[in-house]
């Protein structure tokens, strides 16, 4: 028979909870208890607990409900720019800039010059014309919302025209079509999935038409028998018709990524050079930088977007405007783009420093977990949909234990560990560690 009688009360065991309420504070620590001695009475557990069992239940259900569930992570997926870990990590210039514009007023919309009233995009503008080519720029919350307030600045109540091959899902809600809606304008498709002529276009165009769209695809690939109408042309078709053409790269790059090694990604100054009268592209994709969505263009397009009511309900806030604006700075200076630019920098890590990192980490991964750690080639991705179909060469770790019962406990360490399963074994690619140290204490934790 359970006997109650000998639990505590709540101001019994508040009396040795000192610690614990400097930590969390006494009206959540009274909380807890008043929930535990619940439990206990509700359950009734022969024998009932005592004082001090009590307290570290608590305790430790009260440190385990403190940890951010935000917290940092070991991202060993291989995928550089991962949508669910948060995609680009910050170049330590724009950590320092939004942690300054954090803590002290800023200049955000005031004129140092003249003290009167300034805007928030000056601060970027100069910085992407410079970078892109093109006459002017503006920024929003993301890329999703640069394709938003473009449309429905340009071709509200009218028809977009896009090629059928063009008609992307970017992931959840994201699709071409249903953002077409949402801007109010009617999409107009041409062409078929694997072909699209200029004529198609040509024949599209009516009265009704508000602007020609190009869509990089950016996650997928559709070969053989293909025909795309390549930018310039299009911009050509659109200009005759006296129609604006708008260029969504996805995940433009600022930079040729052959430098490093990788494949070329269409940049944002060939796509203005193509003659494209607005390109989008994302801040926290390839650009390495915070979430962002770039709209760069001719300067009567990008003031007409700036003056719709829009853009006041999709702008960004100072962090993210001073991460952004130390992040456009370093393109400034690509000899040294990938020593300061992480995504970069991991993007172009060379396969045999991970697998020497590999080689050294194996041996004590296997003694810390107690299972079988195997050194292995693999492939990282770029990730957020640019080159879907390139991998960069990788090595990793590969451990053999049942490995969705070793992913759940790497996962539910104090920094979480985040790798992939294939072929029956979990696979820590190791391009993104920060140093073998990270790795190790991640585990002892
Ligand atoms: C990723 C992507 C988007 C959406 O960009 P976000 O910055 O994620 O909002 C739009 N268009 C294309 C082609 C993309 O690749």
């Amino acid at each position: 028979m359970t006997d109650l009688r000998s639990l505590p009360s709540v101001d019994r065991l508040l009396a040795d909870c000192g610690p614990l309420i400097q930590s969390h504070g006494r009206l959540a620590v009274t909380e807890a208890l008043r929930a535990e001695l619940a439990a206990i009475r509700e359950n009734r557990p022969d024998p009932v607990p005592n004082a001090p069992e009590i307290l570290v239940r608590v305790g430790s259900g009260m440190a385990a409900r403190a940890q951010s569930r935000l917290r940092p992570v070991l991202n060993l997926t291989g995928t550089v720019l991962h949508t669910n870990l948060g995609r680009a990590l910050l170049a330590e210039a724009a950590v320092d800039a939004a942690i300054a514009a954090m803590r002290a007023p800023a200049a955000l919309e005031y004129d140092l010059e003249s003290g009167g009233r300034g805007e928030r995009d000056s601060h970027l503008r100069g910085l992407l014309c410079e970078l892109t080519g093109a006459e002017d720029a503006t920024v929003v919350n993301n890329n999703a919302s640069a394709v938003l307030i473009v449309l429905n600045t340009l071709a509200r109540g009218r028809e977009a025209v896009v090629s059928r091959g063009e008609l992307i899902e970017i992931g959840g809600a994201f699709r071409m079509p249903a953002i077409m809606e949402q801007a109010g304008c009617k999409l107009r498709e041409v062409g078929t999935t694997n072909r699209t002529h200029a004529k198609d276009y040509r024949e599209a165009i009516t009265p009704e038409t508000g602007l020609l769209m190009k869509v990089h695809t950016s996650n997928y690939r559709i070969e053989g028998f293909t025909k795309e109408v390549l930018a310039p042309e299009l911009a050509g078709i659109a200009h005759d018709a006296g129609l604006p053409l708008v260029n969504d790269l996805g995940s433009g790059t600022l930079v040729d990524l052959r430098r490093w090694g990788l494949s070329p990604e269409p940049t944002v100054a060939e796509a203005v050079a193509e003659g494209a009268d607005v390109v989008t592209f994302s801040g926290d994709k390839l650009l390495g930088g915070p979430q962002a969505g770039f709209i760069v263009g001719k300067r009567e397009i990008i003031a007409a977007i700036n003056k719709n009511p829009l853009k006041r309900a999709l702008r960004m806030d100072k962090i993210r405007i001073a991460a952004t604006e130390a992040t456009l700075r370093l393109y400034r200076d690509p000899d040294r783009l990938a020593e300061r630019l992480p995504t970069l920098r991991l993007l172009s890590r060379p396969a045999a420093e991970i697998r020497a990192q590999a080689e050294r980490l194996a041996p004590r991964l296997a003694a810390a977990l107690n299972c079988r750690a195997e050194v292995v080639d693999c492939a990282s991705q770029i990730g957020s949909g640019a080159l879907p179909t390139e991998t960069i060469p990788s090595a990793g770790i590969a451990l053999s234990l049942a490995p969705e019962a070793l992913a759940e406990r790497l996962r539910g360490l104090a920094t979480p560990i985040i790798g992939r399963i294939h072929d029956g074994a979990l696979i820590l690619d190791l391009r993104c560690l920060p140093d073998d140290a990270a790795l190790l204490d991640a585990i002892a934790g």
